[in-house]
């Protein structure tokens, strides 16, 4: 901790807002900081997946304003700013407002999509959703069309087929892998949660890759490697995210695949932070939000009374795929494994162990999700 000059977060997500929170309950003097290259309103990301079917504009899913966040806070809120630049021996952060001085830096600075290779003149018809402006261009631009074409069958592709489906929407999947969610289940699991869609409607074009799109009059023509086309109004990726580490990186911190930092939370900078979806902690590149509430009280206790480490419980994912209920705690305490299944039809309960038999992850669908809390006991601690 140093109180020579203000605590400046980078990032009014999840991630920042909560580790301002955190920090105000332990202490009410240290000055906050807060500065962001979006709007700075507060909102739960994990809704921009449900919001849809819900029918919720961009500006129902927010709850407070950048304003409101700056009062409660105690903290100046700096929207619309980008910083560009960090200068660790300074300890200055660069905007295009100008140039601050800090005593601690915590970068809370995301992700962002990973880019679709297609040709330019088609890009502004290729959308992510990965924040609330992202989604309040989606609902923007698909005012009155019907057909969705999804690039990913990852978590987030899922999710947006369930919702875009229930909401309506003529929608179809395209992935290369052979199956929904190939990082995060089995194969067997993977198949109830898809025919679970598609008796929503959702059509699959599992096993191929986009290799092409041309405009079409308002939508898309995407071309698939098989060689067969499809028509779509509005195209969704979501083939994944990559942490923002350009910062980091330019300002000569440790990076892997996020800004690596230590159990502190600490960069390879003693005066500077990182959690969140940036960050890589311990190894562990983590992009949900128990995680980063785990960081952020542990972080705010190291910022405002005595150095701690963070820990990690047991913190299994709801998938939000209502058409087939799913929850999953992959199993990031082990290298290698095998999944076991069990259960028929929507209802399967698959088990990872590791070749000693010791349990370290599950998936489960249907009536078997309300076996998850007896799961959770007996499952290591992600980060003891
Ligand atoms: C559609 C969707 C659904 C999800 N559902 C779930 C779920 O059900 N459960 C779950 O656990 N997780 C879910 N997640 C993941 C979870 O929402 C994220 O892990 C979390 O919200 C990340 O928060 P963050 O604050 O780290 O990043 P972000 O929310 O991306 O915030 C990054 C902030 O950094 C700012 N920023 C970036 N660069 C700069 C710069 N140079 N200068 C100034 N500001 C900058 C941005 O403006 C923004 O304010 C979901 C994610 C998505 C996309």
């Amino acid at each position: 901790m140093s109180e020579n000059g203000p605590l400046i977060i980078v990032g009014t997500g999840l991630a920042g807002y909560n580790l301002a929170k955190e920090v105000r309950k332990l202490d009410n003097d240290r000055e906050l900081v807060l500065i962001t290259a979006d709007d700075g309103r507060f909102y739960s990301k994990p809704l921009l997946s449900t919001g849809f079917a819900k029918g919720k504009q961009a500006d129902e899913l927010a709850m407070q304003d950048a304003a409101a966040m700056a009062e409660q806070l105690g903290a100046r809120v700096m929207t619309h700013t980008r910083v560009l630049h960090v200068d660790t021996q300074a300890r200055t952060v660069r905007t295009d407002a100008g140039e601050l001085h800090y005593g601690d830096l915590v970068l809370a600075c995301g992700a962002h999509a990973r880019p679709l290779p297609l040709a330019e003149d088609v890009q502004d018809r290729v959308l992510s959703i990965n924040d609330l402006s992202d989604y309040g261009r989606f609902r923007q631009q698909l005012d009155g069309r019907k057909r969705v074409a999804i690039i990913g069958a990852g978590l987030i592709g899922s999710e947006f087929a369930n919702d875009l489906a229930l909401g309506g929407l003529e929608v179809q999947v395209i992935a290369p892998d052979e199956q929904l969610m190939p990082g995060l289940l089995p194969a067997q699991v993977a198949a109830p949660v898809q025919a679970a869609l598609a008796k929503l409607g959702v059509r699959f074009h599992l096993g191929r890759s986009v290799v092409g799109a041309q405009a079409a009059g308002e939508g898309l023509v995407l071309e698939l490697d098989d060689g067969s086309q499809l028509e779509a109004d509005l195209v969704l990726s979501a083939i994944g995210l990559l942490a923002n580490t350009a910062l980091a990186q330019d300002a000569g911190l440790v990076c892997g695949k996020g800004i690596q930092v230590d159990r502190y939370l600490r960069t390879s900078d003693p005066h500077v932070y990182a959690l969140g979806d940036c960050a890589e902690v311990m190894g562990m590149q983590l992009m949900y939000v128990m995680p980063l509430m785990s960081c952020a009280r542990a972080l705010a206790r190291t910022l405002t009374q005595e150095a701690t480490q963070v820990s990690y419980p047991v913190m299994p994912v709801m998938v939000k795929t209502p058409a087939c209920p799913l929850v999953v705690s992959p199993p990031v305490t082990a290298a290698t494994g095998l999944w076991t299944v069990t259960g028929e039809e929507q209802d399967l309960k698959a088990l990872f162990h590791d070749a000693q038999g010791t349990l370290h992850g599950y998936a489960l669908t249907g009536a078997a999700v309300s076996e998850k809390l007896q799961l959770n006991r007996q499952l290591p601690a992600w980060l003891a």
